[in-house]
């Protein structure tokens, strides 16, 4: 079974508990940031110090301890217990904020830099590759910057035959993403979708299920572990209800003072937009933090 479980916390018979030694580095990457350390800099810290990350390595990226740094179930919710105090998390908040807005003026100035916006945030539709700037004749005066799917050249060999666009063309489609959101920003008031509501049922069914067979003392049954299983694989779904609402109220902060319709706008794009799907026939989806998709 797959949980993804945010490093500090194991899986004890199906329920999430604290796993101390990795919490305390959790912890400890909290502390140092709010204490001014940079992310690429607590990422060499571990990384000297050999500490395993999720995956049991010790190749820590600034974007794996960016990641644990805006993590909200590090607070605590209804399955994890809390690891960060709300202040501690709402510090490391107000930090990163600080730094993504120093970053973005230092991107605007150097307005040749556009394409960060763009990297790993427009794939293609047809082979789920990420598109990739291209520049042909580099440097001569016919030079021409087109994006294309990655595997548009595999092997010397042209792959992925979907719609090269050039770096205006992208900018253009990302913003006008944008301006649609900020047409229909009312959809960002709506409440989750029910989904997780019926998860909420079969979660209840599960548990009187578990407690059955503990009432039973039947607790060797391979039925117990299983549904000891499903139950963790249950809550852990619910959850996402929380980072919804917190994607969401920050795209609501970050299109708070956006007029419509708004031009290229590069932090923008870096807050509000997860990715931009583009289709061999010309259809454009464009999804949002909060998993909100328009095409
Ligand atoms: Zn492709």
């Amino acid at each position: 079974m797959q949980t993804h479980l945010p490093i500090g916390y194991k899986m004890v018979e199906g329920k999430i508990h604290i796993d101390q030694e990795k919490a305390d580095t959790v912890k400890k990457i909290y502390n140092e940031y709010v204490n001014g350390k940079s992310m690429l800099a607590i990422a060499k810290r571990l990384k000297e110090n050999e500490i395993p990350n999720a995956n049991h390595k010790t190749n820590w990226t600034h974007g794996a301890v960016g990641k644990i740094l805006q993590n909200t179930k590090y607070m605590g919710d209804d399955l994890h217990p809390p690891l960060v105090s709300k202040e501690l998390f709402d510090q490391a908040q107000k930090k990163r904020k600080e730094k993504t807005t120093q970053l973005g003026r230092t991107a605007q100035l150097n307005s040749m830099n556009n394409h960060h916006a763009f990297t790993n945030r427009i794939f293609c539709g047809e082979c789920g590759e990420p598109y990739r700037k291209y520049v042909e004749h580099c440097g001569k005066p016919h030079e021409k910057v087109r994006w294309k799917c990655k595997r548009y050249i595999f092997n010397n060999k042209v792959v992925c035959k979907n719609l090269f666009y050039s770096e205006d063309e992208i900018k253009t489609i990302v913003t006008s993403s944008i301006n649609k959101l900020l047409q229909k920003q009312n959809l960002l008031d709506k409440p989750y979708r029910k989904e997780p509501l019926k998860k909420d049922m079969e979660l209840k069914a599960v548990e009187s299920q578990i407690k059955e067979l503990e009432e039973q003392e039947q607790f060797s049954s391979p039925l117990l572990a299983q549904l000891s299983f499903k139950r963790a694989e249950l809550m852990y779904r619910v959850s996402r209800v929380d980072d919804y609402q917190f994607n969401t109220q920050k795209m609501k902060d970050c299109l708070k003072d956006v007029s419509e319709p708004t031009d290229f706008n590069e932090e923008l794009i870096v807050q509000i937009v997860k990715k931009i799907i583009i289709y061999k026939d010309g259809k454009i989806e464009a999804e949002f933090i909060n998993g909100l998709k328009f095409c």
